[in-house]
């Protein structure tokens, strides 16, 4: 039912696209990031809480509709539903139902809780898409929760020796998993305009993001002992220099890389990823009861064969247009 094309997964019987990296006419996207949702497509079909995201990252005139989950429509005979992906807050995965057969293209997605997201739900299938972006045995994930544990008292250490906290993470997503679960009585907290910006949308819709934009005229006396979050560009800009003395620390699944943090020039690695680490990734794998399983996006190769040696899956590899690097905060 679905074909791996150089646009993107291609359901030809509805002709709709799925996170199609050219412009298309029809295009279901999975969530708001940068290398699933694009600009240029006709219309878009997407979960009902990242049409505020796709507009602020796509333009306020595109063409999109959102749907809940579990929710279905009917496009020429082919049944299509959202179901929680658990990776940021409106992530999606896509199930396509035609003459009995089942495929589920589950985009990003994580089983650990952020607290936000809707956790991620398995759905059974005959053919799951997957991507395998921490797709080795060595990448193990601590609990996010004694994460932002750690995170609070680095800030909390950090400010007692007069020095701001700088976070650099994902605006979309993981910032705002992290804004969550802040111990707010430490300090003030201040936001980088394109986290700002994520929150302003959520904020909208019932959120309570906590932190105060930073604005051009703000005096740098003013920021003291504050943890600020922002997204890795502004780590090589001068933007980041306001908030010296400052500590800082990168978020990341790579984080657990011997290395990664020295170099990405920052204090601290915090390993915290919006991605299934290989106990997840096998986890949910098995627990869709599907036979053919299609591999995109990262150690894809390596995965796919575990997954025929193992567990005597169909599993293939799949090559995507853009591959993650450890440059990325994944
Ligand atoms: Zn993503
Ligand atoms: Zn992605």
């Amino acid at each position: 039912m679905l074909q791996f094309t150089d646009r993107g997964i291609y359901c030809p019987q509805a002709d709709i696209y799925i996170d199609p990296w050219m412009p298309v006419e029809r295009a279901v996207i999975t969530h708001g990031h940068s290398d699933h949702a694009r600009r240029g497509n006709g219309h878009y079909l997407c979960h009902e809480d990242s049409v505020g995201i796709l507009k602020l990252r796509l333009g306020m005139d595109i063409s999109v509709k959102g749907m809940a989950y579990h929710q279905t429509t009917s496009i020429n005979g082919v049944t299509i539903s959202l179901h929680p992906a658990g990776h940021i807050i409106g992530s999606a995965q896509v199930r396509l139902e035609y003459k009995g057969e089942i495929w589920v293209v589950s985009g990003d997605y994580k089983l650990m809780s952020d607290g936000l997201s809707v956790p991620f739900e398995p759905v059974r299938c005959h053919h799951f898409i997957t991507e395998s972006t921490f797709g080795l045995p060595v990448y193990r994930f601590p609990p996010a929760t004694s994460v932002y544990v750690s995170i609070n008292d680095w800030w909390r250490q950090n400010a007692s020796e007069g020095f701001n906290s700088v976070i650099i993470a994902y605006a979309l997503g993981k910032s705002q998993s992290i804004l969550h679960h802040l111990d707010q009585s430490i300090g003030d907290i201040f936001l980088h305009g394109a986290v700002a910006n994520v929150n302003d949308i959520f904020n909208a819709e019932g959120h309570a993001f906590p932190g105060r934009r930073v604005t051009v005229d703000m005096k740098k006396k003013s920021v003291r002992k504050a943890l600020i979050v922002a997204p890795s560009s502004a780590l090589s800009t001068p933007w980041i220099n306001r908030f010296s003395p400052s500590r800082k620390a990168v978020c990341s699944g790579w984080m657990q890389l011997r290395g990664a943090r020295r170099r990405s020039g920052v204090d601290r690695g915090f390993v915290l990823s919006d991605h299934c680490d290989w106990n997840q990734l096998n986890e949910a794998v098995l627990a869709t009861g599907a036979e053919n399983i299609y591999v995109t996006h990262g150690y894809q190769s390596t995965y796919a064969k575990w997954l025929r040696e193992r567990y005597q899956l169909n599993a293939v590899e799949i090559k995507t247009q853009f591959e993650p690097t450890t440059g990325d905060l994944e």
